[in-house]
């Protein structure tokens, strides 16, 4: 067989090659030391000088393309073999698995958007310490010895503590803090973790959220609470939601008031509305002017200064905007719930 022919034969063959053994018989076949190349060569010695020469280089570049075409497929085999072992082979062209970015928890993007909304208002943000005395938590904010808030059963106090520190109850202590140290006027808020000794609930944490704020300057009047106010709250929830100031007793404050806001859910009295209640109001926050024995333990003279304070709970706020009835989600920490926000 003259070498064309046997080209041919070879590349049918290799066509089909489908396994390794299949490659190494061919291998032998074609290559070995009994194989077709070898006798090819060893014919050669009957033919003439110059037929050999031409004969002979035929069958070596023949020879160097059977051997390149074998080693290729034995890689392409020994590949295979690697990626079966490994799982499906990676495909560099398919689009990306996309990425889940991160995003803030709802209580942090309501505090957010609070201090946001307040800063515009010329508010600047104090801090103070979740361990607190008990005379920033209670005795300045003019809270008497026998108020039931002192008891051990809402309050922890940090074990054989000889200054009987506590985990503070609310934000209230920082007004203490900021007023013993700056003078009037100024607009604070005060965001931050509470602590109170509850049996945890769907309304009830023993951690939560508060937003402080206060207000001293000449002249602050109760109008002013309840302008600032009634725009916040018109803010956060919606520019139709009204605003209610119901009476109420908060020892640091003279007046004091629990103030509603008119129903997110049903905006108006539904009997059936479960947000509401069927009253059309919802309870938010509580406020009032603050009493002159706080500005007493400050050193601030009450003749001359006035001012107004509010707290509210973070949560809260976060239950009527999102319609969450449950507070403990906030803290389970369920990213099916998260991701909602
Ligand atoms: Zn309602």
């Amino acid at each position: 067989m003259d070498v064309p022919d046997l080209k041919k034969k070879f590349d049918s063959s290799f066509k089909k090659i489908t396994h390794l053994s299949e490659l190494e018989s061919l291998e032998k076949e074609y290559l070995g030391g009994k194989g077709i190349l070898k006798s090819l060569i060893l014919n050669l010695k009957t033919l003439s000088l110059e037929e050999k020469q031409k004969k002979g280089s035929e069958i070596n570049s023949l020879k160097v393309e059977i051997e390149e075409k074998l080693s290729q497929k034995r890689t392409d085999f020994e590949t295979l073999e690697i990626e079966k072992k490994l799982g499906s082979p990676e495909d560099s062209s398919l689009p990306a698995v996309p990425l889940s970015l991160g995003r803030f928890h709802p209580i942090t993007s309501i505090l957010e958007e609070v201090i946001d909304l307040f800063r515009e208002l010329g508010f600047h943000v104090a801090r103070g310490p979740e361990i607190e005395s008990d005379e920033n938590n209670f005795g300045a904010l003019n809270i008497p010895k026998d108020h039931p808030a002192r008891d051990m059963h809402d309050t922890f106090y940090i074990k054989d503590d000889p200054e009987k520190k506590l985990l503070r109850t609310h934000t209230s202590p920082v007004q203490i803090r900021l007023m013993r140290e700056e003078k009037p006027p100024f607009r604070m808020i005060a965001p931050g973790k509470v602590f109170r000794h509850e049996a945890i609930d769907s309304t009830h944490s023993s951690v939560f959220h508060q937003i402080e704020g206060l207000v001293v300057g000449e002249n602050i009047s109760f109008s002013d609470l309840k302008g600032t106010l009634e725009m916040a709250n018109q803010k956060l929830f919606g520019a139709s939601v009204r605003s209610r100031f119901r009476p109420s007793y908060f020892p640091f404050v003279e007046p004091g008031a629990e103030v509603d806001i008119s129903c997110t859910l049903c905006k108006g009295p539904a009997p059936a509305c479960p947000v509401c209640k069927g009253s059309g109001w919802i309870e938010l926050l509580g406020a009032g002017m603050v009493h002159p024995n706080v500005f007493k333990a400050v050193h601030y003279d009450p003749k001359l200064w006035t001012g107004f304070a509010f707290g509210m709970g973070i949560e809260r706020i976060a239950m009527i905007r999102y319609g969450i009835e449950d507070m403990r989600l906030f803290y389970e920490n369920h990213l099916d719930f998260l991701s909602q926000f």
